[in-house]
């Protein structure tokens, strides 16, 4: 029989990490909750056709990374590629959208891609969307929530803001327009990728990372030159009150995004910390996508971090973490030991529900729990044996210093013991 491996580019998010991931989920559930944001949970699977007329049908997305399959009836699902589109479907199908909105979600998400450092094909996101106020101090607000996160995870040195406006649906059309007509007089020498772009959706060229194309790009007309009166007054006001709030960022006139449905503001975040996979987090408007999938005109921003680029970056930076393991193991030679130390290790978790403990199962002398203790990475042993349950007391054994301090082994009563572990574990 063949060995049963994971799927290439889906993996398992082993003991070691997962401090790291619930450490960035229970920040980003804390920082969105203190800006007023709700959580909605949404479907995996949706109707493929969703996706194709939310994300667009010449996008890398659709074209070529959808996991899409005919459900046992014939209809055609797709494991979702992000979260935005499902989003605006719920809230369009359950009625959320007569008041504004501001919502978030997290989950897997699903694309065929090359697998390699921060790309997989089953990756996580947290979206964030908000619905029905269409001026940049809206546009503002998530940013400021972004760099609030940053703040929290201890992040903020490590990631830039990169900002721009793509305009209107107008203004990009007479843009698109002219940039078409100046790459049709380079077309050889665009990439493979940029030249099939050319016609169905140019304004993805822009963000080729082909070295040749970008220099092509550097004569080519500018976004800037073609944008609507509207779209550049809300720009630099955004700008004006991210100054405000001392948000730093820096203009790309280059940053397009890739789905179809943005307008106006777009942003990335971005880190030089991880080689080519460096956005961490992007965004931006798209007040025309809630009309476009059968809902009234609404207006609409948001954006979609990538969790495990996050968690590369935390581990990278070391951030500290409540690492996995426990604070106490409990070991107890002989069957009235047992008995005496699970009551007491009960009482003791009943009293201080954050204390991590670990009651040795499978019994062994004393100096097999002993060392099944130390390797269980515990700060302290407490240990019942026979001495003990004649007293009625309780050993407490040091096997690593807890906040820079190493307590001496003592024998004390049961009824000092809780005084005894909160000596140890005072936070
Ligand atoms: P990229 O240019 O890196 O492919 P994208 O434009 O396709 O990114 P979005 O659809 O905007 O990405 O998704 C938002 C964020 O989700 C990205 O900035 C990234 O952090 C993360 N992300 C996207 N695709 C993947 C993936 N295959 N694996 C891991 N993270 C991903
Ligand atoms: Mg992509």
């Amino acid at each position: 029989m063949s060995e049963l491996r994971a799927i290439r580019g889906m993996h398992d998010i082993l003991p070691d990490e997962t401090p790291y991931w619930q450490f960035l989920e229970n920040t980003v559930a804390t920082v969105l909750a203190s800006y007023g944001y709700n959580e909605i949970r949404l479907p995996v699977v949706e109707k493929t056709a969703l996706f194709k007329r939310s994300i667009g049908e010449v996008t890398d997305i659709v074209e070529k990374e959808m996991y899409t399959f005919d459900d046992r009836n014939g209809d055609s699902m797709t494991l979702r590629p992000e979260g935005t589109a499902g989003c605006v479907r719920a809230a369009i199908q359950q009625n959320l959208l007569s008041t504004a909105r501001r919502l978030w979600y997290t989950g897997p998400m699903f694309r065929y891609e090359r697998p390699q450092k921060g790309r997989q094909r089953q990756f996580h996101q947290v979206g964030v969307e908000s619905f029905g106020v269409a001026t940049p101090d809206m546009d503002a607000e998530l940013i400021l929530m972004c760099a609030r996160l940053w703040q929290q995870l201890g992040l903020t040195d490590c990631v830039e803001l990169q900002l721009n406006t793509i305009g209107s649906v107008q203004a990009r059309g007479a843009y698109r327009a002219a940039l078409v007509e100046y790459l049709q007089g380079h077309v050889e020498a665009l990439d493979e990728d940029s030249q099939r772009r050319l016609l169905a959706n140019p304004l993805r060229i822009l963000d080729s990372k082909n070295a040749d194309t970008q220099a092509i790009l550097d004569d080519a007309p500018g976004l800037e030159d073609f944008l609507d009166e509207e779209a550049r007054a809300d720009f630099s006001q955004l700008g004006e009150l991210l100054q405000v709030a001392g948000v730093n960022f820096v203009v790309n006139r280059r940053l397009v995004r890739g789905l179809d449905y943005y307008n106006k503001t777009v942003f990335e975040w971005v880190t030089s910390k991880l080689g080519a996979q460096g956005t961490v987090c992007a965004g931006g408007r798209y007040d025309g996508l809630v009309q476009q999938l059968g809902g009234k005109a609404t207006p609409a921003v948001g954006f979609a971090m990538g969790m495990e680029r996050l968690v590369l970056l935390l581990q990278e930076e070391k951030v500290a973490t409540n690492g996995p393991g426990i604070d106490v193991y409990a070991v107890a030679v002989g069957d009235e030991a047992y008995r005496m130390a699970l009551a007491a290790v009960e009482r003791i978790r009943g009293a201080n529900p954050k204390l991590r403990i670990m009651q040795n199962t499978g019994g062994g002398s004393l100096k097999s729990q002993i060392k099944k203790a130390d390797k269980s990475g515990a700060h302290v042993a407490l240990i019942w044996a026979e001495d003990e349950v004649a007293a009625g007391s309780v050993t407490v054994k040091s096997l690593r210093e807890s906040n820079g301090e190493r307590i001496e082994q003592r024998t004390i009563a049961m009824g000092e013991l809780e005084q005894a572990l909160r000596g140890v574990f005072a936070h």
